[in-house]
Order: C-alpha cells, then structure tokens, then sequence
C-alpha cells in the first residue's frame, strides 16, 4: 500500500509559465499529433524509470506527478484540464522520474516521444510553451534537489566535486547529504553498509549503491544512454558538446540531419567553466557558461539531436562509413564526422585552482580581464609567446606584473621583439626557476604561493590575479593517426593541409578539402581543437555552425 506525502516545495512564482494551462485551440492542434484516450481512476500513464515515456496533455479529468521511493510517494504536482506532463527527460527520452497516475475517468492526448519533438519542431507557439515549461519544471527540480539520485559526500572531496559537476553539467537534479554536516549520514552508510571512505556514494533510482563511480557508470545506471541506438549509420557524429559541438548539433539537427553527439561527461566543455561570459554576440550583462552550454543542450535535444555520454575512444578510418569507437565498446558509424573535442589548458596541480577559476584564476589576458586589475600587481605563469603578450598587455594596467617562468628566463621559442618589450617595461619583473605552488580565497582569489626552487624559497604575495598563459593540449590522442595534425598536435583543416599532407592521408577526391574539412574526406574538425583557432566561444559556435553547410555538400557527393 502506498503512502502518498503530499507537496514539494516546488516554487509558485512563475507559476503560469510552469504549469500553463493551453486553450481550447491549442490542444485542437496537437491533437493530429497524438491519439486520444479515456483514462481511468487510479490508472499509471506512465511508471517511474520508463525509457521515453509518453506526452500527455489532460483533456478532462486529472493527472498526479508522483516522486516514488520505496512504498512512499511524494506528490509533485496535479495536471488538470488543459495542462501537459514532462519536464526536460521528456526531450532527450531519458528515464522519467516520475509516475503519471488518473485520479479520476477523463480523457487525455497522448505523444510518443518522435511526434512530440515534431510538435516543438513545428508549432513555433506550442513550441515556446512547452520547452519554456520543460527547462523551467526542470529547474525547479534541481532547484528543490528533487530527483532519483542521492549524492553522499563531502565538501572536501574532490570526487564529490566531480560527482557534482558531472550531474549539474548533465542538468539531473539530485539531493546531497554532506557528510561533514548531517547527523542522519551515518546511519543512511549503516543502512546500506557503506564504510566512510567509500564515499562519495551515488544512490541512483533509489536502488543502485556506486561507490566512487566513474562519469560512465554514473550515466548507466541513471539511464542517460540507454534510448540511443548506437548501431545506426548516422548523417553526422559529432564528437565533443562544448560550443562547437553543441553549435554543430543544433544547425545539424535543424536542417534534418541525424545527429549524435559523443561527450565524456562535461556539456559546455571549457565554456561550462567560465563563472560568466561576457564577449558573446546578444549577452550585454554576461551570461554564465554553464546557463549557455545548459539552453545549447536543450535546443540541441528539441531538434533531435541525441547525446550519448561517453567517450570517443578510437577513430576508424579505413572503413566507409567512419566508426567511432566509444568507452562502453560500442562502435558508431557515421557518414561524417566534426570533431570538437576542444583543448585543455595546463593547469599547475595546485588546492582550490577549479574553484578559483574565473575569480582571480585566468587562462585569457583579454580588455575583460585587464579591467578587473587595473592597478593591481599580477602574476602571468609562463615563459612562452601568449604569456609574453599577456605580460605586456596587462602591465599597461597593472601596478606590476611578475612573469613566472619555471627555467632560467623567458623561452627560446619567444619572438625577440616580445622579450625587448618586456625588458623595457619597468613594471614586468620576471621571476625565474619559479612555480606556483598554492591559491588561496574565498569568493575571489586572495593570496598566491610560490616557490623559488633555484634558492628553495617559498613565498606567499597577497595577489588577486592570476594569468595561467602556460598553453593548451588539443584532445586528439584518440585519433588514432587517421588525421594530419600541426607540430602542436592540433588537426589541420582546408588550406593549412599542404600537398605532402594530403599525399600522406591518400586524399582520394580531385577537390581539395573544405575549409573546416580535415585530411579525410567528410571529417571535419571545429573550435579550440583545430589548428590556428581563435580559443572563443563565439568562433567555436561559428565552427560548428559553418561545418553544416559543408557536411551537406559531402553528404550529396
Ligand atoms: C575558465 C575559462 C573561461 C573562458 N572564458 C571565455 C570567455 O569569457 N569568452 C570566450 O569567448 N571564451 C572563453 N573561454 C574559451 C572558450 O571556453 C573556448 O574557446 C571554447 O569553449 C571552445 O569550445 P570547443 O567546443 O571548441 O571546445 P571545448 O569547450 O574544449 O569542449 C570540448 C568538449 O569535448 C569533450 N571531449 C573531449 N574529448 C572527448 C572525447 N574523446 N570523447 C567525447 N567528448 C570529448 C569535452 O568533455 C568537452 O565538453 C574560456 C575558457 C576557460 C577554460
């Protein structure tokens, strides 16, 4: 016998735009898209856990959002005549959460999954309801840590961070029992025999114990993949949900393509963890990283466009069609390929770096950056070209600027006319053989340690920013040698292939390569992964954008 707890303490503010209730027209219009159906007192629609459940929208009668656990369920919310279930998982055909249940004979209209993206994709009215309903009911729920998951960490651990992230980036909602801070932990560890240094735990679907899982086992058991068919050849694979990817997906899946979209277990990928934006084209105030790559997902997922956490391990490329081979051993085919798998920058291994990034913590030295400084001294790690640059550039502002180079001076590698520069500008006071060795900060960098190792000193400066100008590694080892890749093990697209390039990877086809194209054809490499790319999110989006219309000229070839 089920107990039902009534009330989540879902807000009412924005109440209509949540749960708005369509007029007698606009549920005329979906319903071609559906099938109408009577429903009994009591009758389950749709069961917690199943894999794309259903659209409904009440007609007459009502519909309860119910939260199950164990023989209690909780009440969500009641859908009356007019209203609609789902919530984001509804898009990507996820498992649902939640139970649907009549509580009395009416009538409803019910969409499989493929007619209700039909419906979004075609109803530009009905479109705006829904997903403005979806991403907000879905806020909500994060918002309340209402969901089928418990995170049971602590604050000082760094895989629960990583727990974290992956879910917040994955926009699941879930509760999380710190360990540090609630007494009731130690006996929910006793209840599933958990010892303290198995933590973090992930309880998902109330059901699975993981300890300390992996990204991947995490997106298992909580059902992230298991509606995608990944035996299917498709248009386009993309490989990697940072802007690129993401942009790549949206144009992709809009003009009709089928497209699956590869991603380890960040969606945003860099820009995800940049505390705010603030040079992309629409947003004067700024706009988050993680709210962009989060309305990027969503709009990916409305066009159809499916995302399979996991990572592209292998490239196959003497096969037609490419085969992607991914972590859990599956083998995708594609047609075409983009790869926007990005770059990640060196970071030295130091305490507190991934909070602090954005907050005092820079790997960019642009105008946004130099104003937060502005009479300031700060710190520029690196002895290279883009750390000499930065040196120059933010010393016009800055009280001083010290340059840490790890050797004995700047590298060899930096242009003569830089290393002049910053022997004549009084301000920049190069510090060599010096490491950083520990940041410290609240809200906002405070204080730097570093450490001279020439003379075995270690100091610490009170200093607010920080510059990490010490270089990008593209995420290509995966390749397998199918590609022509730049001295710096960026890929090589269009023009930058040169004849001896294009003889090495046999190009087959009398044209040259597409502008974005790679040394095969039909693959094409997009944002911070390609060679000579301009590390933004605006020309990342732009990649992914312009490769489209290029993978449709392939497509017809
Ligand atoms: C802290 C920070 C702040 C920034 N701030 C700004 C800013 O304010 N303005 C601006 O214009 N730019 C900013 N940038 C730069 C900007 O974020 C990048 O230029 C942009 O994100 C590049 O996008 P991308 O899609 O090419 O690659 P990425 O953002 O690097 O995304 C690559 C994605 O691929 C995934 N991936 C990698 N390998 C695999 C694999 N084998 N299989 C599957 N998936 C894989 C990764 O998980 C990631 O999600 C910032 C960067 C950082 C780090």
């Amino acid at each position: 016998m089920n107990n039902t707890r009534r009330g989540l303490p879902l807000a009412r503010a924005r109440i209509e735009q949540i749960f708005p209730k369509l007029t007698p027209t606009q549920i005329r219009r979906i319903t071609p898209h559906g099938r109408s159906r009577t429903t009994k007192r009591g009758e389950v629609l749709s069961e917690h856990g199943d894999i794309a459940a259903s659209f409904f929208v009440v007609v007459s009668g009502e519909l309860e959002i119910l939260r199950p656990s164990g023989t209690v369920e909780t009440l969500v919310t009641v859908h009356r005549s007019g209203q609609f279930t789902g919530e984001v998982g509804t898009l990507s055909g996820r498992r649902t959460m939640f139970r649907v249940r009549a509580t009395k004979p009416g009538k409803v209209i019910e969409l499989d999954r493929r007619h209700m993206l039909t419906l979004v994709q075609t109803d530009a009215e009905l479109g705006e309801i829904l997903m403005r309903a979806f991403i907000l009911r879905r806020a909500e729920l994060i918002t309340a840590g209402v969901g089928d998951t418990v995170l049971i960490g602590s604050t000082y651990s760094a895989d629960t961070l990583r727990i974290k992230e992956f879910l917040m980036r994955n926009g699941h909602p879930y509760s999380y029992i710190d360990l540090e801070h609630d007494p009731d932990v130690q006996n929910m560890l006793d209840s599933f025999r958990l010892a303290a240094n198995e933590i973090p735990v992930v309880i998902c679907r109330g059901q699975v114990v993981l300890r300390n899982p992996s990204k991947q086992e995490i997106a298992d058991c909580l059902g992230f993949n298991e509606s995608i068919d990944q035996t299917h050849v498709r248009d386009l694979v993309v490989i990697g949900a940072g802007p690129s990817g993401l942009a790549a997906a949206v144009y992709g899946a809009s003009e009709g393509l089928d497209v699956l979209v590869l991603e380890t277990g960040s969606p945003g990928g860099q820009a995800g963890s940049s505390s705010r934006i603030e040079n992309y084209l629409g947003f004067p105030t700024g706009i988050s990283g993680q709210e962009l790559a989060a309305r990027a997902y969503i709009q990916a997922q409305k066009f159809g466009a499916e995302i399979l956490i996991t990572k592209g391990t292998r490239l196959v490329c003497d096969v037609r069609p490419y085969v992607v081979e991914v972590e859990n051993g599956a083998r995708i085919p594609a047609r075409t390929i983009a790869i926007a798998t990005g770059a990640e920058y060196r970071k030295p291994r130091c305490e507190n770096l991934s909070r602090l990034e954005g907050a005092g913590v820079y790997y960019a030295a642009t105008f946004v950056e130099a104003q937060l400084c502005g009479g300031d001294e700060v710190i520029v790690v690196g002895g290279g070209n883009s750390a000499g640059q930065a040196a120059v550039f933010l010393a016009e502002a800055a009280k001083r600027v010290h340059m840490l180079v790890r050797s004995v001076g700047l590298a060899k590698t930096m242009s003569s006319y830089l290393i002049r520069r910053i022997e004549e500008t009084p301000n920049i006071v190069v510090q060599p053989y010096t490491e950083i060795m520990g940041l410290q900060g609240g809200d906002h960098l405070e204080s730097v340690v570093w450490r001279n190792n020439q003379m075995e000193l270690t100091e610490e400066h009170k200093i607010r920013h920080v510059f990490l100008m010490t270089g990008a590694d593209p995420n290509t080892g995966w390749l397998n040698g199918c590609l022509a890749l730049d001295a710096r093990s960026f890929i090589k697209t269009g023009q930058d292939l040169s004849p001896e390039n294009l003889s090495a990877a046999r190009w087959p086809l009398a044209r040259q390569p597409f502008l974005l194209e790679t040394s095969l054809p039909g693959v094409f490499a997009v944002g911070d992964v390609r060679g000579g790319s301009i590390k933004r999110v605006a020309s990342a989006v732009g990649e992914g954008s312009i490769a489209i219309s290029l993978v449709h000229k392939v497509l017809q070839e």
